[in-house]
């Protein structure tokens, strides 16, 4: 399908964190399925000391019906499009390239799936919102665990939206906040991989991660998502999940 650009008009860029920023936004977005995304765009000056486009993914918060779109994004140093993104005011506008589009959605997680887990570092806890969002996701499985891993605790962002999933579903829903950088009451320490081998994220939720039962999402930086890839295919014989080979693990990695 042709790539068509849109113009999204800010309604508000809520500063989250002294990186973070909730980028909310109106926009006649074609359906999508949640956790996908698309492609945003903004003018920035290029190397040549010119005005030019620039544009990165970047996934969808809100789910499929919601009236506003959102994007939950961090700035990284010298980063062209972050930074744009992050100057924008309520009234400005950001083209988005349409339709949305990835893999990362609960309908390629195989029907028989029990349990499934969705790890993310960051700002990749971002499609797992809008999924969670979506009536699918609670019909689908008899366990969620939603587990967020960050630097330091303040960038535990979406903290009440999330306390809503748990109120919302106390049976099925458990969220596992991961620090690395400092204690945190309530959170595990350390890195997803190591806490997945050595069983803590296991203990903590009460349930296995098995191939039998369970499916593994990862979203996220790339040595999480490889960490945790081996670490599930030699512990645990968890296999990358694939459309014509079905396995145990789906991964979207942002950088
Ligand atoms: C499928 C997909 C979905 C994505 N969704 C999101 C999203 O919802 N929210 C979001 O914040 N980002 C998301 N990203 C990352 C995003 O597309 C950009 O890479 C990021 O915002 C940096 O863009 P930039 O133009 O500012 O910097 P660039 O010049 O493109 O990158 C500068 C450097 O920063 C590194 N980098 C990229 N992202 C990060 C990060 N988050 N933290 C630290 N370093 C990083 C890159 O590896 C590169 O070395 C997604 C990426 C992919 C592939």
């Amino acid at each position: 399908m042709a790539t068509n650009w849109i113009t999204a008009k800010v309604i508000e860029n809520r500063k989250l964190t002294d990186r973070h920023y909730a980028l909310i936004f109106e926009a006649e977005l074609l359906p999508f399925q949640a956790g996908q995304f698309a492609r945003l765009q903004i003018e920035a000056i290029g190397d040549e000391g010119k005005l030019e486009k620039f544009a990165n993914p970047y996934s969808f918060i809100n789910s499929p019906d919601e009236k506003y779109g959102e994007v939950y994004f961090n700035t990284v140093p010298d980063g062209k499009v972050s930074n744009g993104l992050a100057a924008l005011k309520a009234g400005d506008t950001v083209e988005i390239a349409q339709p949305c589009v990835g893999f990362f959605v609960l309908s390629q997680i195989p029907k028989d799936v029990k349990n499934l887990w969705m790890f993310s570092t960051g700002t990749g806890i971002g499609p797992y919102l809008s999924m969670l969002k979506t009536a699918d996701a609670w019909e689908r499985f008899e366990k969620i665990i939603l587990v967020h891993a960050v630097p330091y605790a303040n960038e535990l962002c979406y903290a009440e939206l999330i306390q809503q999933f748990a109120i919302e579903h106390p049976d099925k829903f458990q969220f596992i906040p991961v620090v690395s950088r400092e204690e945190h009451e309530g959170a595990l320490k350390g890195r997803i991989p190591a806490l997945i081998e050595d069983g803590d994220l296991e203990k903590k939720a009460n349930l296995k991660i098995n191939k039998e039962d369970s499916h593994v999402m990862l979203c996220g930086n790339s040595g999480m998502l490889k960490d945790s890839k081996a670490i599930l295919k030699e512990q645990r014989e968890m296999d990358r999940h694939l459309n014509h080979k079905p396995g145990h693990v789906s991964a979207e990695q942002y950088f």
